[in-house]
């Protein structure tokens, strides 16, 4: 998208809608950090493994670092630009449908990254798969710089963070969505002096 005078406008950092779209995302909206819900509970269902990645890479739980570190890092930010696209299944049993918009939305999401100018955090969806054969948990990241971690792998409730973005969760009872967020912005001070809660819900979890 292009603005008067031939300015750049921007929906985030150095990225356009035109980028976006031509990556393959559908849908997008930013939301203040505040307004994303943190919960151990996310890092609870992650330890179940059901994906299959728990404890293989840098990029999951524990290897990405404990809860707390992970809220930290987000939370050093004042926004959050979320991203999402639907996939059409064949059925609900269609997992190789799944597995194939997983691999697109990995692989968008990895050129995203690599387009992005400025002080940010990318989450997006599970697993790294960079290397052939990953270093965990013997030796330190090959990529520390650009490994995405995943936004469950950081306590994030995908389905608030949806809601929360406006973007549905599901679009149809045959498909998936993936969804990532950008961190960025600087974050003034609490005025207050006081802790932020995770979600900015009083009595929710705190750090
Ligand atoms: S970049 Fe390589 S070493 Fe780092 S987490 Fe991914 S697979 Fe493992």
């Amino acid at each position: 998208m292009t603005g008067d005078a031939g300015a750049e406008e921007y929906l985030f950092l150095n990225i356009d809608e035109d980028t976006m779209r031509e990556l393959g995302f559908e849908s997008f909206a930013e939301i203040p950090v505040d307004k994303v819900h943190f919960s151990p509970k996310v890092r609870e269902m992650c330890a179940e493994n059901r994906c299959g990645r728990y404890g293989t890479s840098w990029a999951c739980p524990p290897g990405i670092g404990t809860f707390e570190e992970c809220v930290a890092r987000c939370k050093r930010y004042a926004k959050a630009f979320v991203f999402s696209t639907s996939y059409e299944l064949e059925d609900s049993f269609d997992f190789e449908g799944m597995m194939d918009g997983h691999a697109h939305f990995s692989a968008a999401s990895k050129e995203l990254r690599d387009r992005l100018e400025g002080d940010f955090l990318m989450l997006s969806v599970e697993g790294c798969g960079r290397c052939k054969s990953c270093t965990y948990p013997d030796a330190p990241c090959r990529f520390p710089e650009t490994l995405l971690g995943s936004l469950e792998g950081y306590g994030i409730f995908v389905n608030d963070l949806a809601r929360e973005a406006g973007i549905p969760y599901r679009k149809g009872a045959y498909s998936v969505s993936y969804f990532g967020a950008v961190f960025y912005g600087e974050r003034e001070a609490d005025p207050s002096g006081g802790e932020a809660t995770e979600d900015g819900r009083a009595g929710e979890v705190s750090v």
